[in-house]
């Protein structure tokens, strides 16, 4: 039987970050296993490949979600990657770390070694800041490059000058002290090319003997001694390929995501006895958090039709693509070279809101049924809003002993009525930031929600009949204390009374916190690499007004 010091299951943002840590130590062997191929793709690569990736099953689990209580009977689509770098690999480049009361409430929670103080060192490690940024916050010297929008768009212009009419400031970096405001999206792309986990931190780990990446390798469950997690088995080739066990001398971390990751410990007998016996699953450990709590942000689009100017739904057909095309290729910047949204803008619902509950993103842009993936004909713009924390929490149960059936996923977006009330303040908001005066010379009409919907009534009915997954589901393996009923690890990751085994990635989230996912499970796996490795962790930052 093959054996290594760690076996880490899932090359995605936390998996290719520990591979990257765990791997400087010449003297630990490191397998990764992946159920994707490996990331060759050039769509992967370009950033306006996004809108390809969003659905190519070859790198996409296409998972489809349960009808929701109020999603208008609809079962919402939710990607996930499935290449080296998982989901950061087809996601959509938006650097976002998130507000400080954010981590310092998972603290709260009993969570010691999670504040900001503790965590913000993290980001700084990670990142390759090539812009504007205050030094006590941002990192100059880390793997992960970000930049900051560099297209020039009347259509961003006059939107983010529409917002400053309404009284929202310009934000000079969302990511520094403050992230109030407006201003152009923050991106881990480096000379037009996406830099995903694997970009910044698997690929270099690659090249050290010390580490061995498999693709098509899907994990079928965990092998135990008692209560040690000794290895795990997997499919070679995937579904139909041939069984293969590999051992963890140290230990097994589980990076499989917000979905995978929870279905993996039920299939290897971890989680609630009742959901395991009903599949004919024997107990290993009774642990009911396991899979509950999911989290998401819920986004209706709202969109406007746009006149005197084009908007990138013309610019992304015919002549122009061609001429587009070439301009990436010679120059590596232009329309190719865009995420799926622009600019960002983060408010709060209510003169009360402690800290901007709302995020908006700007797109000069429009998508078929407000889903991105497909633009539309005729020329358009787009504000999607979310609440950041919502408070509705779901969960993700196996669907059968099978470990190649999709997992159910049951987010019960908008069930608690804080944010049925917090998502229509956001539509509102939206409505007002697209009528706005400097917009006014491009705004032809609303489109959706559309002049009808007026009162709070209206706008949720139409929440409910085109809001989305802005893709971020977290929360499922909840990090917090042993004497929790919900927790499923420890503050240091490890699996509540197991040995041997950690999960790591965007699943150990306690709490949803305000912001795209991707910076922060980075930091939680290089804030783990530590605990693992016996490192002491970097001295906490201290503010002025702590210090
Ligand atoms: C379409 C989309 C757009 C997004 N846009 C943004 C954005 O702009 N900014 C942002 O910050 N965040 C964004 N996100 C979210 C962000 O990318 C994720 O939250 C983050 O990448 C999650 O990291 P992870 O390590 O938890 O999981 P993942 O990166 O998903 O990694 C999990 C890995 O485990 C593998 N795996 C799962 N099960 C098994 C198994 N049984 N055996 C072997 N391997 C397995 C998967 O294939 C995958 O590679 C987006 C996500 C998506 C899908």
């Amino acid at each position: 039987m093959e054996t290594f010091d760690y076996v880490i299951i899932g090359a995605g943002s936390a998996g290719s970050v520990l591979a990257n840590r765990l791997s400087e130590d010449a003297t630990a062997r490191i397998c990764v296993l992946e159920a994707g191929p490996s990331d060759w793709h050039p769509y992967i690569h370009l950033p306006a490949g996004f809108i390809k990736t969003f659905h190519m099953k070859s790198v996409n689990w296409a998972y489809q979600q349960e009808v929701g209580p109020w999603t208008g009977g609809r079962s919402i689509y939710a990607p996930r990657g499935k290449t080296l770098g998982g989901s950061s690999s087809i996601n959509g480049h938006i650097y976002n770390r998130g507000q400080r009361q954010d981590f310092d409430t998972w603290a709260q929670l009993g969570n010691r070694g999670w504040g900001y103080p503790d965590v913000l060192p993290y980001f700084k490690r990670l990142e390759r800041r090539v812009g504007e940024g205050d030094e006590t916050y941002r990192g100059r010297d880390g793997n992960l490059t970000v930049t900051t929008m560099d297209w020039q768009d009347p259509l961003c212009e006059a939107f983010m000058h529409g917002a400053i009419s309404l009284g929202i400031p310009k934000n000079p970096d969302y990511n520094g002290a403050i992230q109030e405001g407006v201003s152009y999206a923050q991106r881990t792309i480096k000379n037009g090319l996406r830099v995903s986990a694997a970009t910044a931190f698997l690929h270099p780990a690659r090249k050290r003997p010390n580490v061995n990446v498999r693709t098509h390798a899907h994990v079928t469950n965990i092998v135990f001694e008692g209560k040690r997690a000794v290895g795990v088995r997997y499919m070679k080739g995937g579904k139909g390929g041939v069984p293969t066990e590999v051992r963890a001398n140290k230990e097994v971390i589980l990076s499989g995501g917000t979905y995978n990751s929870p279905q993996l410990l039920q299939l290897s007998g971890v989680g609630s006895p009742e959901l395991l016996k009903s599949h004919g699953i024997e107990v290993r450990h009774a642990l009911p958090g396991v899979g509950e709590g999911l989290q998401d942000h819920y986004a209706p689009r709202s969109v406007a039709r746009v006149k005197n100017i084009q908007t990138i739904n013309e610019l992304r057909r015919g002549l122009s693509l061609w001429v587009e095309a070439l301009k990436w290729a010679t120059t590596r910047r232009g329309l190719l070279s865009l995420s799926p949204t622009m600019v960002y803008c983060f408010w709060h619902s209510g003169e009360t809101t402690e800290s901007s509950d709302l995020q908006l993103t700007f797109t000069p842009a429009s998508y078929k049924e407000g889903v991105q993936g497909q633009l539309e004909d005729q020329p358009g713009m787009t504000v999607a809003s979310w609440q950041q924390r919502p408070e509705s929490r779901g969960y993700v149960r196996i669907r059968s002993a099978d470990p190649f059936a999709p997992p159910i996923i049951q987010t019960n977006y908008l069930a608690e009525e804080l944010d049925r009330r917090v998502v229509v303040a956001g539509m509102k908001l939206a409505r007002r930031l697209l009528g706005s005066v400097p917009l006014a010379p491009y705004f032809a009409h609303e489109d959706f929600p559309g002049p009808n919907v007026q009162s709070d009534d209206e706008f949720l009915a139409a929440a409910t009949q085109r809001g989305t997954t802005t893709f971020h589901p977290g929360c499922t393996c909840r990090m917090g204390p042993a004497d929790s009923s919900w927790a499923v690890v420890d503050d240091q990751l490890r699996v509540h009374g197991l040995q041997g085994l950690r999960v790591i990635d965007a699943s150990i989230m306690p709490r949803m916190i305000s912001a795209n996912l991707n910076a922060s499970t980075l930091m939680i796996a290089d804030k783990a690499s530590d605990m693992i490795r016996g490192r002491t962790a970097p001295e906490a930052v201290k503010f002025a007004e702590t210090a």
